[in-house]
């Protein structure tokens, strides 16, 4: 067992916190607030990429803007920025995602 699969073992509850309080409850991509029990964790560098589940590495984020963001990692501010509008915009043409996240 790897030390990062047992640190995930002994503290979820902890590990999870710690990472949402890292924006206060938001979800980075989108910036509507994320319920601690639902949120995921988004690498930053994703999985295939090498990117690491530590705390540097990850972001509270819904499922859903987890899955429109994809799996590409987010190199530069200017990536970043233009990962968040995308998902934004998206927010704003979609009347359910109320009804879901909130
Ligand atoms: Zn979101």
């Amino acid at each position: 067992m790897t030390e990062i699969k047992l640190h995930k073992l002994l503290t979820p509850f902890k590990f999870r916190r710690s990472v949402w309080q890292k924006t206060n409850g938001l979800c980075h991509l989108c910036e509507q607030p994320v319920e601690l029990g639902v949120m995921t964790f988004d690498h930053i560098m994703p999985k295939s990429h090498g990117g690491k589940f530590s705390f540097e590495n990850l972001l509270p984020a819904h499922q859903r803007c987890n899955t429109e963001r994809g799996n590409k990692g987010i190199t530069t501010p200017e990536k970043y920025l233009k990962v968040k509008q995308r998902i934004k915009a998206n927010r704003l043409n979609d009347n359910t995602y109320k009804n879901q996240y909130e």
